[in-house]
């Protein structure tokens, strides 16, 4: 069985450039670097950074919104392990705009023009959470994170020092491979993130390394407002998937059933659900003058993209059968990495936080 289009965009040749390399690199260690040439290379990396900064303001701006969107759910399609670390590095770079000197946003659009990829790692190691003193001029980091995707790639992260007051920023290099150990990523999808642990114990950094006050990385509508940029990866992981499916079931001659044509309309149905609530949270969250309230949108549309894409899983496990599970084909992969990448920090706490700020407001979801 030739392997069949992963999603109806063969005309791209960037999504169409990275889906073909997808399978070589999902394994431990697997190396996206190829991708993240590429990227730099479109110029996607630099495009994160504001109009000003040469950029195009995507996941930045108002203006960029359209071209964020469609290259994080393209991505999500061609390789979801390329769309994640995409994501951080959208994210790292708002990151620093928003709250960094403005040396730092500087030296941060010149290193990204020249094709540094950035990431965000929150994640404290358990019993190890990251500390930050001064020592004489500068500043020292202590302990180590978790679930940091792209050790070997990344070159500099946005790190959060958690505390009681809130969380401080600073932007930190990651570029010694001695402090980073992938072995605890001992997971079945997403191998190609090269996800671990990256110990900062006495990494040193400059003053201004830290970006704004304690508490500005939680501020929306920046913080849960932009779960809508992961969930645009999962929507297009999604995507591939059915677009899968709808070329096995044709290859087998089983798409006239009346069972798989119910699975097909249930799939397009999810599909389109989860990319309309995106756009609509994405929009009200971008917005020049978005309020706080907006980051509600992008939590409710988080739920409608873990259901929907749950939903998608479970009809093509259903309508394929055992070739859903056949090690080796782009289907399998594919489920194993968006499963994986559907758990993301605090689901439960998301879908309450929706619901409270609603009830706290007494608005419907199409109010906000
Ligand atoms: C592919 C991938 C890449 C990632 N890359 C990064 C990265 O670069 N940087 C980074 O910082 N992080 C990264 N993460 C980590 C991510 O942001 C989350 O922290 C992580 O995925 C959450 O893991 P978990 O499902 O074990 O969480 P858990 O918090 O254990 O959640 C599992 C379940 O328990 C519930 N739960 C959570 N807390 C409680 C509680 N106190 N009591 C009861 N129930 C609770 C949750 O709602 C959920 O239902 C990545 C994760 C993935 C999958």
């Amino acid at each position: 069985m030739s392997a069949p289009a992963p999603f109806p965009d063969p005309h791209d040749a960037l999504f169409s450039a990275i889906a073909a390399r997808a399978a070589a690199s999902d394994r431990p260690g697997g190396d996206l670097s190829a991708d993240i040439a590429a990227l730099h290379e479109a110029g996607w990396l630099a495009a994160c950074l504001p109009l000003e900064r040469g950029g195009q303001g995507w996941g930045c701006a108002q203006e960029g919104l359209a071209g964020a969107f469609a290259a994080l759910r393209g991505l999500g399609r061609a390789n979801l392990s390329v769309a994640r670390l995409f994501e951080g590095h959208m994210n790292a770079v708002k990151l620093v705009m928003l709250y960094g000197s403005e040396q730092a946003q500087a030296r941060v659009a010149h290193s990204v023009h020249a094709g540094e990829l950035l990431g965000v790692w929150g994640a404290d190691d358990p019993g190890h959470p990251l500390t930050l003193s001064r020592s004489g001029a500068g500043l020292v980091l202590g302990g180590a994170k978790r679930f940091a995707s792209g050790l070997a790639l990344v070159r500099h992260a946005v790190v959060a020092i958690n505390g009681d007051e809130g969380p401080l920023l600073a932007l930190a290099p990651t570029d010694n491979p001695s402090r980073a150990d992938p072995s605890g990523w001992a997971v079945a999808g997403m191998r190609a993130t090269q996800s671990g642990r990256y110990d900062f114990a006495g990494a040193e950094l400059p003053a201004d390394a830290v970006l704004g006050e304690r508490g500005d990385y939680t501020r929306e509508p920046h913080f849960e407002g932009g779960v809508w940029r992961y969930c645009a990866a999962h929507c297009g992981g999604a995507e591939a998937l059915v677009a899968l499916f709808r070329a096995a079931l044709l290859e087998r001659g089983r798409i006239e059933d009346p069972h798989q044509l119910d699975r097909i309309a249930a799939c397009a149905t999810a599909i389109e659900s989860m990319r309309l609530w995106l756009w609509r949270a994405a929009e009200a969250v971008e917005a020049h003058d978005a309020s706080p309230d907006a980051a509600t949108l992008s939590l409710l549309a988080r739920q409608v993209t873990e259901d929907n894409c749950r939903a998608v899983l479970s009809l093509v496990e259903r309508g394929l059968g055992m070739a859903a599970h056949e090690e080796g084909t782009p289907i399998e992969r594919i489920r194993r990495d968006l499963g994986l990448f559907l758990c993301q920090a605090q689901p439960d706490a998301k879908r309450q936080r929706a619901a409270r700020t609603l009830v706290g407001l007494g608005l419907r979801a199409e109010d906000l």
